[in-house]
């Protein structure tokens, strides 16, 4: 099962970037309610199928994440968070996460900075960016983007690499694929103002083609590889 689901959505990177005449993006497994059994299932599908490439998952709540992390410790896998970042669970994300992919106020990076432990490399970040839905209340607006990027890269335990969105669900493909470009636009900027900018994390289970045809770098995919959330 595992295995012919990660079968499947590699497929579909490989054919999207080809259609799209772009390298393939990086894969995140969307690891959010699923048993550290699970995960560690998942990722011997993906090392069969991809070599050596890390396995990365997606978490969205710090305290869920902890305990498989620290279940599956020793195993080499990459976790990023992705979830909305409480400024109270930065203290533990920074201990936590190799990845933090929804910095979004000011607060974060110094908070951040402050709890990244010494014996770990600098912590990535992306910017996330609310690019399209007017009611959430999370990622900041475009216009704060440069912003938050000067203030991440001005500290040392910080490593900005880029951006992040999560479009509104949107049916009309159009709209949606809309925003990706929008970001790709702020990313493209980015690039020209920081070093080091390589992430553009845009696209999911339903939409990743989309996002893969407007730049995408990394693809956050949950459902269509553990199967719908219960
Ligand atoms: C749950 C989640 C995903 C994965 O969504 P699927 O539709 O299951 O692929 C990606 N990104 C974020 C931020 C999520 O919360």
């Amino acid at each position: 099962m595992l295995a012919n689901a990660m079968h499947e959505v590699l497929q579909r990177i490989d054919n999207a970037s080809h259609a799209a005449k772009r390298p393939p993006p990086r894969l995140l497994a969307v690891s959010k309610t699923r048993a550290s059994g699970e995960v560690a299932a998942l990722a011997a599908a993906w090392r069969a199928r991809a070599g050596a490439a890390a396995a990365a998952f997606g978490e969205n709540y710090v305290q869920e994440a902890a305990a498989k992390i620290e279940a599956l410790r020793g195993s080499g896998f990459e976790w990023h968070l992705i979830g909305h970042l409480q400024s109270n669970k930065a203290a533990d994300a920074a201990r936590l996460f190799d990845w933090v992919q929804t910095v979004d106020r000011p607060k974060l990076p110094p908070l951040l900075a402050r709890h990244r432990p010494d014996d770990r490399p600098r912590l990535n970040v992306l910017i996330q960016v609310n690019i399209d839905d007017e009611a959430s209340k999370h990622g900041c607006a475009p216009a704060e983007v440069e912003a938050l990027a000067a203030r991440i890269s001005g500290q040392p335990r910080l490593r900005l690499r880029g951006l992040m969105a999560i479009p509104a669900p949107d049916p009309d493909p159009a709209r949606r694929r809309a925003a990706f470009a929008a970001m790709r636009g702020l990313f493209d900027r980015l690039g020209l103002q920081h070093d080091g900018i390589d992430t553009l994390s845009i696209g999911m289970s339903d939409d990743l083609e989309l996002a893969i045809a407007e730049g995408a770098t990394m693809v956050r995919v949950g459902t269509a590889l553990f199967g719908p959330r219960q």
